[in-house]
């Protein structure tokens, strides 16, 4: 895109370009759309964004299977459990990821606005802003697209999810996003995938230890995350700009 647009002009053209690809591939499967990602419309200048959650292996490993070396953004807010941590590595090995970025906060930032660790308490969108958003925009710079994991099931927010849509300058991919509960356990039987080691301890879907609580049988597919308040999304969905 040329240099010379302006912010919104170019985010725009950003837009049609998403519109286009959703018109012409929108009712490819995940496999098959995540190929033509990767590997034909932004060969070198996509990445994967994954939380190495309870569903995160899916998506990591039809990546590596279709190029190991696709850039995995991880964001390591310093806020998450012992055993996300060791997930990440466990699952980046055993799949052969070579390109694993776990990008963490800008320090200067956290000592000013949370030098004690409780931001999440007092400000959790702030907290988010902080840990997750600031840090995923920086991690992107340079890309055209980014790959993410969002189904349409988790939540009434993501009801209705293209495959192709613009952030800002950017165009994210949801190559999950019909997918089933069942199609997901159906992928980690077929390929052997492991758990997330607290799956088996009551977590369905898990962030930050100090947001994310255990999910009663039955409950939604995100409840467990931010307990006791309105909040249902980290926010690195609503637009992280140029
Ligand atoms: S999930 Fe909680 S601790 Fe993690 S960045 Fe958001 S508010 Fe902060």
């Amino acid at each position: 895109m040329p240099p010379c647009l302006s912010e919104a002009e170019r985010d725009r053209l950003t837009a049609e370009r998403a519109r286009t690809f959703e018109a012409r591939y929108g009712q490819l499967g995940a496999e098959a759309a995540l190929r033509l990602a990767i590997q034909t419309l932004f060969p070198g200048r996509i990445a994967l964004v994954s939380s190495f959650g309870t569903e995160s292996a899916v998506l990591l490993d039809m990546v590596a299977r279709i190029d190991p070396a696709t850039p995995v953004v991880f964001l390591d807010t310093g806020k998450h459990f012992g055993e996300t941590l060791r997930y990440r590595d466990a699952l980046v090995a055993r799949l052969g990821l070579t390109d694993l970025r776990s990008v963490k906060p800008a320090p200067g930032a956290l000592a000013r606005e949370d030098a004690e660790g409780l931001l999440f308490a007092r400000d959790p969108d702030r907290c988010c802003a902080l840990r997750k958003a600031a840090p995923l925009k920086e991690a992107l710079a340079g890309f055209e697209a980014w790959i993410t994991g969002r189904k349409a099931f988790q939540a009434a927010t993501r009801a209705g999810l293209p495959l192709f849509e613009s952030d800002g300058p950017r165009i994210k991919v949801n190559p999950l996003r019909h997918w089933r509960p069942a199609w997901i356990a159906d992928h980690f039987a077929r390929h052997g995938l492991p758990p997330h080691p607290l799956e088996a301890d009551g977590f369905r879907s898990i962030g930050c230890f100090s947001c994310t609580a255990r999910s009663v049988p039955g409950a939604g597919a995100r409840a467990g995350r931010w307990p006791g308040i309105a909040k249902t999304e980290c926010g690195i969905h609503f637009g992280l700009g140029g």
